[in-house]
């Protein structure tokens, strides 16, 4: 973002067009950045959320919910998927998109993460792997701190919109 990719005069970083964005003062072109999106799983068996202890920095050896990002070339489904696989060795489906958050200024930028139900065909392939050092069960009403306020926003979304409280 430090030169612009049109004329390679060098950008700024001001208002332009309604908001604070890299643009280039010379040939008047604005390089937008945008989120990043994630596939964030919500993995329930019974009453229990499955949750993954992270492996790497950012929060490493915190407790998070099974995601990360989508790569080129692959759809929500199949991102969500595949990290369902990478991280815990199972295979399911997606069952719903329950919603959104965001997650400002990480390490990576800003996050956009996407909510999904996932139903597992069979758990006796559970194995922590890739990103995760250890995944478990957790009771939903008693979860651990977890790494991000972003993922326990999610879960507030679910358990108001997908749970039947007693
Ligand atoms: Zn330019």
């Amino acid at each position: 973002m430090k030169y612009c990719n049109q004329c390679s005069a060098e950008n700024t970083f001001s208002y332009i067009d309604g908001n604070n964005r890299f643009h280039c003062t010379i040939c008047n072109t604005i390089h937008y950045q945008n989120p990043k999106p994630t596939a964030t799983l919500i993995i329930m068996n019974q009453n229990k959320l499955l949750l993954g202890k992270r492996d790497r920095n950012p929060a490493k050896g915190q407790w998070g919910l099974i995601g990360g990002f989508m790569e080129l070339n692959e759809n929500l489904e199949q991102a969500a998927l595949r990290e369902l696989y990478e991280e815990t060795q199972l295979r399911g489906a997606v069952k719903s998109i329950i919603g959104t958050t965001s997650h400002f200024n990480t390490i990576f930028g800003d996050v956009l993460l996407i909510g999904l139900i996932i139903e597992i065909y069979d758990w006796s392939t559970l194995k922590a792997g890739d990103d995760i050092s250890e995944a478990s069960f957790f009771d939903i009403d008693k979860l651990p701190d977890l790494a991000f306020e972003s993922h326990q926003e999610l879960i507030n979304i679910f358990k108001k919109n997908y749970t039947r409280r007693n």
